[in-house]
């Protein structure tokens, strides 16, 4: 079929509309701030959570769906169809006259040309993907480490063979799966290019770990999380503010920092507790088993991880939840929600500093979590 764009005054340009129509790749619910942040590919590996079972979240993202593995024959048909669509956009890019290099106005005039273009998630997706620099992906969902290594090996292979100018390949991991597989299947895997792993460590305290059934221990957390700095993996570890309330926040921040000063990871991502209707921890909330600590009571606690942190990495608060004020009718976030965060040991002092700045503000004006029941996993 044969559009014709007005943009550049180039003339008409033609492209496959059957083609891209039919053309579609799995995705699935969520991925890392960061990853949005780095305008990733998502591909869907396996779908789901393997363990559904942690109080905090329930594997409510995924509808608390059942896992499944997924074919490396169809993961790869997904892939192809990536491939296809990014051939697509490439090819109207050097008609227009822009050389391959995929611009928003070819984006425009593609959308501008058929409309039915809108509906398809997978051209919007490799669209951003490619306009963005196309060098990164996140490998879907929950826990992509449970693949048998052999066949993901063969996703990563395949994926870099079919576009060799990426240059990330990421994905979450339970630190359950990291610490039972080889060490030698992790360097496998990380030579063949997977190349960072999110993984949710929540605390360090083994009686919290416990109570909200997260299904590790913290001496397996450290084993994991040392095995996956080992094997040459970028590690980022996800802490979750407030998980242990008013009783336990003490021992949450002093054993969390201590599982993290094992680690060393290169990222720490504070993400505050969240919870909503559904959620078994709201259930204890709700029958006063979890008390949430207040804004102030959460800056505490994040400082004392803070003092006791000794790592050399970076820590971040890449996400909205990370301690806010109004100010008038303005909403501030105290700390920069960027995705590389905070160099430490170099920048630990200011992030004291910021610190204790939230806490001379009056406590009042900070929004509090319970303000934000419902809105859990954000
Ligand atoms: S936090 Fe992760 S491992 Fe736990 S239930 Fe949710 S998705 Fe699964």
């Amino acid at each position: 079929m044969t559009y014709t764009t007005s943009g550049n005054g180039l003339g008409p340009f033609t492209f496959d509309i059957e083609k891209l129509s039919q053309c579609s790749f799995e995705v699935g619910p969520i991925r890392p701030p960061s990853e949005g942040g780095s305008h990733s590919l998502l591909l869907r590996a396996t779908r789901n959570c393997s363990w559904n079972r942690c109080k905090f979240c329930y594997g409510m993202i995924y509808n608390r769906e059942k896992f499944e593995l997924r074919s490396v024959e169809d993961i790869k048909k997904d892939i192809d169809a990536v491939r296809a669509i990014a051939d697509e956009i490439k090819a109207v890019s050097w008609k227009l006259g822009y050389g391959g290099e995929v611009k928003a106005d070819v984006g425009i005039a593609m959308l501008r040309s058929d409309p039915r273009l809108r509906a398809s998630q997978s051209f919007v997706l490799v669209f951003d993907w490619l306009h963005f620099g196309g060098s990164t992906v996140f490998l879907q969902d929950a826990n992509t480490l449970i693949m048998p290594t052999h066949q993901l090996l063969q996703v990563v292979r395949y994926l870099k063979e079919t576009f060799p100018a990426i240059e990330r390949v990421t994905s979450y991991a339970r630190a359950k799966t990291l610490a039972k597989k080889p060490l030698e299947e992790l360097k496998e895997l990380s030579s063949a290019g997977l190349s960072r792993l999110h993984v949710g460590l929540e605390t360090g305290d083994d009686e919290l770990l416990s109570y909200v059934d997260k299904g590790v221990t913290a001496a397996e957390h450290i084993d994991a999380g040392k095995k996956a700095k080992e094997a040459g993996f970028e590690l980022s570890e996800y802490v979750m503010t407030d998980l242990g309330g008013r009783a336990r926040w003490e021992q949450h921040a002093r054993n969390t920092a201590r599982v993290l000063n094992e680690i060393n990871p290169d990222f720490i991502r504070l993400r505050p507790l969240a919870i909503g209707p559904g959620l078994p921890l709201y259930e204890d909330y709700t029958k006063g088993i979890l008390q949430l600590s207040s804004p102030h009571e959460r800056l505490r606690e994040v400082k004392t991880l803070v003092e006791n942190l000794h790592v050399t990495g970076r820590v971040c608060f890449d996400h909205f939840l990370n301690s806010w004020y109004r100010d008038s009718d303005r909403r501030y976030t105290l700390f920069k929600q960027d995705y590389n965060g905070y160099r430490f040991p170099e920048e630990k002092a200011r992030v004291l500093q910021l610190i204790e700045e939230g806490l001379r503000i009056d406590e009042s004006t900070h929004i509090h979590v319970k303000d934000l029941i419902g809105i859990a996993h954000l």
